[in-house]
């Protein structure tokens, strides 16, 4: 079945492939991931989101769509509330900024499938320079560093939220498809009061290392869709704290 962007996302299509988020979800949590795909559960659809759905979808020619998808973003007298006022504004800033605007000039939402260690993958790109570069836009909180509790110290905001596992498999399935290995960029623009932009370039060297992660974690990944492998649960995640059953009395210590 061809993907289009209409069934992208659609139960089947997110059984069949993993895609960049369904790798970083089981990553994070297995268990949350496969209920995710079972539609067991839902990640909240918060407003921090489509807030940034709001400029994907003006970059995409879409806007008009996603307005009329989500009648909630618009107040009683029909002007948009006040995030997506915000919204407008990143738009603004970055249609200011040429270099961002060149970089965001690619083919949009260009969908690509391949295989990584056996297992079926699909990505879509953002904005796609055949031959000279990978872009995938971000609207973030900030560019600030974000403490990790796993690696006990501040890391970049790029490696927490695993946009290097992302690149590296959007890296590959365009290698697989066009025979080029192209740079991967992040175009970023925050929701601070004042916008910050930021073109990054996440290095080949890391999207190797990253890549490696993929395939030895992405059959396993597979095998816990096809229910042949148990999906472990994080015990830290909402999906985790929704789900747990109590069995046992936590002796209350002075000192943690
Ligand atoms: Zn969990």
């Amino acid at each position: 079945m061809n993907l289009t962007a209409e069934n992208y996302f659609s139960p089947e299509n997110q059984l069949t492939y993993i895609g960049a988020s369904q790798f970083k979800s089981f990553l994070f949590c297995p268990a949350a991931a496969l209920a995710e795909i079972r539609g067991e559960y839902r990640q909240e659809e918060t407003t921090a989101l489509l807030v940034g759905s709001y400029v994907d979808a003006y970059f995409e020619g879409t806007l008009d769509l996603f307005r009329a998808k989500h009648p909630d973003i618009f107040k009683r007298d029909g002007s948009l509330k006040s995030e997506y006022v915000q919204a407008e504004q990143i738009i603004q800033r970055i249609e200011r900024d040429e270099m961002f605007m060149r970089y965001m000039s690619g083919q949009k939402q260009v969908i690509m499938t391949g295989e990584i260690a056996g297992v079926p993958f699909k990505i879509k790109i953002d904005s796609y320079h055949p031959g000279k570069v990978i872009v995938d836009q971000k609207i973030m909180k900030d560019l600030e560093d974000i403490w990790s509790p796993a690696e006990g110290r501040r890391v970049p905001y790029w490696l927490n939220w695993g946009y290097d596992y992302q690149g590296a498999i959007y890296r590959e399935i365009v290698r697989q498809n066009t025979g080029d290995t192209l740079p991967f960029m992040i175009a970023a623009a925050t929701k601070q009061k004042v916008t910050r932009l930021q073109i990054g370039q996440i290095g080949p060297a890391r999207l190797d290392y990253c890549l490696d992660i993929v395939k030895h974690e992405a059959p396993r990944f597979a095998a816990m869709k096809r229910g042949e492998v148990e999906a472990e649960r994080c015990e830290q995640c909402d999906y985790c704290a929704g789900t747990a059953v109590l069995s046992e009395i936590v002796p209350y210590m002075e000192a943690g």
